[in-house]
């Protein structure tokens, strides 16, 4: 077995078990495999152990290796979006998981508008409000969500986070809780139009505890790859 197989097979494994664990449902719990800066061929290989969901935060790079790859994969965008470029993978990405501002959002609905369809967005948090993150407060939450919810060719899916940086996982679950209380609190406004079926959090160092606190996709990348090389 390859070594992208194998930590994809251990991967799931501790993603099932942290699921037990909180006493949930494995399959409620699913797995981003994060591929930026890794090639198409780490991903076919991936993509051929049975993972389906692939996360990039680079526009040209997802576009770039897209074509290359399989029909079949759903493509999830997790990185900071420019608005100026959004219009380069509208219909190309099944869900955005950093949608932190209006302007982004009212983008959006222009350009998958355009094709006549319907993009699902989760809203990035910024809950340790972290200058380097992107993310709304949590504060203006509920008024971005209602905002949000007005746009017809967007549907807002959930919500998605990145705590600062801990050596301890445990140093992070207080910021997957208060995700979890943010969805609670945006659940109980009932806008029309609005799920908050996703949470959107735990990252290679810290996805068990992420799922312990509700996480309902966790975006792995180093953990599953390997570690990254910026050029
Ligand atoms: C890179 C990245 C990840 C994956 O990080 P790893 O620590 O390599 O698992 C997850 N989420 C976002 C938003 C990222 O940019």
């Amino acid at each position: 077995m390859g070594e992208i197989a194998q930590h994809l097979r251990e991967i799931q494994e501790r993603i099932a078990q942290a699921a037990v664990r909180a006493g949930r449902d494995p399959e409620t719990v699913r797995l981003v495999a994060v591929s930026k800066t890794k090639p198409a061929a780490a991903i076919a290989e991936a993509f051929a152990c049975g993972q389906i969901i692939f996360g990039e935060n680079y526009v040209q790079e997802l576009v770039a290796k897209q074509p290359e790859l399989p029909a079949e994969i759903c493509w999830h965008f997790i990185g900071n979006l420019q608005s100026n470029k959004v219009r380069q993978i509208a219909g190309k990405v099944d869900l955005v998981h950093s949608v932190d501002r209006l302007s982004l959002a009212r983008e959006i609905d222009r350009q998958w508008g355009a094709l006549g369809k319907v993009c699902d967005i989760l809203v990035q948090v910024n809950i340790s409000r972290e200058e380097t993150k992107g993310g709304t407060s949590s504060e203006e939450l509920l008024d971005l969500v209602r905002e949000v919810a007005q746009l017809p060719h967007l549907r807002v899916k959930g919500l998605m986070t990145m705590p600062p940086f801990f050596d301890d996982p445990e140093g992070a679950r207080p910021y997957f809780r208060k995700l979890r209380e943010l969805a609670d609190q945006v659940r109980q406004a009932a806008i029309p139009g609005v799920e908050m079926q996703e949470l959107s959090m735990g990252m290679s160092g810290d996805f068990e505890a992420a799922i312990e606190e509700g996480a309902t996709l966790v975006r792995v990348g180093s953990a599953l790859f390997g570690e990254r090389q910026y050029h």
